[in-house]
């Protein structure tokens, strides 16, 4: 099963990314994780992309899909994954069809975690990482609401959309997204 998990930043994306990787037996793969261990590891990668992320603002679509088409070009994400955190744009879901049509695949649902603004700054300051800064907050907010946001309409239009209400506790948006899935009942 491909699955793509879209929210704003603080909607616990990540999270429930690797709760239902869990119970479907594929990998959770996150783009910001990724990322954020290349500029750990100090590499090429990780110096190209540690300044826009500091800023909260999104890395550049090409480099992001050479970095997407390597991952999910590896075996473990060959019968399925979750993608947490792309794509980001119309043109990274673009990108993102044409790499799974290349080996006769396609995503078969978008999940749309539904959360409060207020909620979302709450929970976004709260994680310490460096991004986490009240004013790098406010910009990937931002950032999302103009990149990303559309593609909730897009997903929608073609019916691959499900809205799971995310203000709730962990283990409940997990039951709720399974269920919406059809993999179990709530
Ligand atoms: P995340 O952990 O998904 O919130 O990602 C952390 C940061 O990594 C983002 O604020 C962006 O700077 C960068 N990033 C992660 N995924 C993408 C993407 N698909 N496109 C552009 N930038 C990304």
């Amino acid at each position: 099963m491909r699955v793509v998990l879209l929210g704003a930043p603080g909607s616990g994306k990540g999270t429930q990314a690797c709760l239902l990787a869990t119970a479907l037996g594929v990998p959770a793969i996150s783009t910001g994780e990724m990322l954020r261990q290349a500029v750990l590891a100090g590499n090429d990668l990780g110096r190209r992309v540690e300044g826009v992320m500091a800023a909260g603002q999104l890395v550049d679509d090409g480099l992001m899909a050479e970095v997407v088409r390597e991952r999910l070009a590896q075996a473990d994400a060959s019968s399925g994954f979750v993608l947490d955190g792309y794509p980001r744009t119309l043109a990274q879901s673009a990108t993102l069809d044409r790499i799974l049509a290349q080996g006769q695949a396609a995503l078969d649902h978008v999940v749309m975690l539904e959360v409060e603004e207020q909620l979302l700054v709450a929970r976004a300051r709260g994680r310490g990482r460096s991004d986490d800064r009240e004013d790098v907050v406010r910009a990937r907010l931002t950032v999302y609401a103009e990149k990303t946001r559309p593609l909730v309409d897009h997903y929608a239009a073609r019916g691959a959309l499900v809205r799971v209400d995310g203000n709730r506790t962990i283990p409940e948006v997990t039951r709720a997204i399974v269920a919406a899935l059809g993999l179990e009942a709530a």
